[in-house]
């Protein structure tokens, strides 16, 4: 066997992985163009204009077609498209949601931002929220679980939907790091009440920042509407949709979360892209995790609640130890094979804002509401949460590495492997 580059050896590659910006590294000419089809027009605002292109409203289109939903809206961000969310479903002041303790950041501080308080329940195996722990946070304050696919695997939805059948509760999907992940042959984010999208740079598509909301009520839509522009609905949306509602008698309080026409514009070549970018993530990470269990009976990886579904954008190795999970990160370092510990190892309630409550507002609100069942955040918490982050580690699947990208990587892995026994 090769000697490791950690030892001294050749790395089996000369240098680091493509970064893991999967829309980003496909942008090009159609996206140049049509954002600059929206300059031209000198109509940035979906609105009102001289020429206004429509292209926020194209793009939703496009994204209730291909996902199946009759009703999609453009964010300005994820983070914003879980505030609207929760806010069309009329969470606040007085309520808790159910939040994964693997998450980003996001997922709680949107519950806050909404004057909601998050609860969390640990993970499965799976890194993405345990059904079955579902039952030891509800109470009669919990009003919404946010189901959240982690690195592109789904969600056991089937759990999430019995749970929140049972205890009448919401369900958000959020699919930020996922576009495109299926759960038994349904797009994420259409299975519960609420999906919620992101187009960050760091996400699946991208136009550098922003977010959808699909849903498949009318309701939901028209306060996801309002609350998304300042609580107004606009003719367009009436008109669109043939959903009525008056301004003195429905409108309330909102935000300006509206999407741009460049960012529209972006997206929607992004979207066209969608698909072949997913096919290629797919496919080389099937191929290299084949290749790897054949070679390395011992290796584990991530579990999954529909392994057909995941998008194969990162795979996920799972150690015995953190022990062995620092070395395995240091070794691929130095083969120049790019691995990474999420979220630094630890659940999202350890982070200062979370875990100590604290918040812009004055007595710490939200988390002053009286709640019957105190609402205290620990570390040892959700114990899977941090034995897991702790010994997983995730390899970026990008959909532009070539074959002999793919080789080097499996020999890469098998020499790691093989030398330090894990
Ligand atoms: C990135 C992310 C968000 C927030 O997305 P933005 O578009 O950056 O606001 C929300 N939830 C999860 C799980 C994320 O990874």
């Amino acid at each position: 066997m090769k000697k490791l580059a950690l030892h001294g050896g050749i790395p089996a590659r000369t240098k680091p992985l493509p970064p893991n910006y999967p829309g980003a590294v496909l942008m090009g000419t159609e996206e140049a163009e049509h954002a600059a089809r929206v300059i031209h027009s000198q109509s940035p605002f979906r609105f009102y204009g001289a020429d206004v292109q429509n292209t926020v409203q194209s793009f939703e289109r496009m994204i209730s077609e291909k996902l199946g939903v009759p009703y999609a809206l453009g964010v300005t961000s994820c983070t914003a498209a879980l505030v609207v969310a929760l806010k069309a479903l009329g969470i606040g002041y007085g309520d808790k949601v159910i939040v994964p303790s693997v998450t980003f950041l996001a997922t709680a501080g949107a519950v806050i931002s909404s004057n909601a308080v998050p609860v969390f329940v640990d993970v499965d195996e799976s890194l993405n929220l345990d059904p079955n722990d579902l039952e030891r946070v509800i109470d009669e304050d919990v009003k919404a679980v946010i189901a959240v696919s982690i690195l592109g695997n789904p969600c056991d939805m089937d759990g999430v939907m019995a749970f929140a059948a049972k205890h009448h509760i919401h369900v958000i999907e959020d699919v930020a790091q996922s576009c495109g992940v299926k759960y038994k042959d349904r797009y994420a984010g259409t299975i519960g009440d609420i999906g919620v999208y992101s187009f960050q740079m760091n996400k699946i598509i991208t136009a550098g920042e922003g977010g959808a909301v699909v849903m498949w009520k009318p309701e939901l839509f028209e306060r996801a509407v309002r609350y998304h522009d300042q609580g107004m609905f606009r003719p367009v949306f009436q008109n669109l949709y043939g959903i009525e509602s008056s301004e003195e008698a429905s409108s309330f309080a909102g935000q300006n979360y509206r999407m741009s026409e460049i960012t529209g514009a972006v997206l929607i070549e992004q979207w066209k892209k969608l698909d072949s970018l997913l096919l290629s993530m797919r496919q080389i990470s099937r191929r290299i995790r084949e290749k790897l269990t054949a070679e390395i009976p011992s290796i584990v990886f991530r579990k999954s609640a529909d392994y057909e579904g995941d998008i194969g954008s990162n795979i996920g190795f799972q150690l015995r130890s953190a022990a062995d999970a620092d070395l395995l990160l240091q070794a691929s370092a130095a083969e120049n094979i790019t691995m990474y510990r999420l979220y630094g190892g630890k659940p999202v309630y350890m982070l200062p804002q979370i875990l100590f409550q604290r918040t812009a507002e004055r007595n710490n609100f939200p988390f002053n509401y009286p709640f019957a069942n105190p609402v205290v955040y620990s570390e040892h918490m959700c114990p899977r949460a941090s034995d897991l982050l702790t010994r997983t580690v995730f390899m970026p699947v990008s959909p532009i590495l070539t074959g002999q990208d793919e080789e080097e990587i499996i020999d890469g892995l098998h020499k790691i492997y093989s030398t330090l026994v894990f």
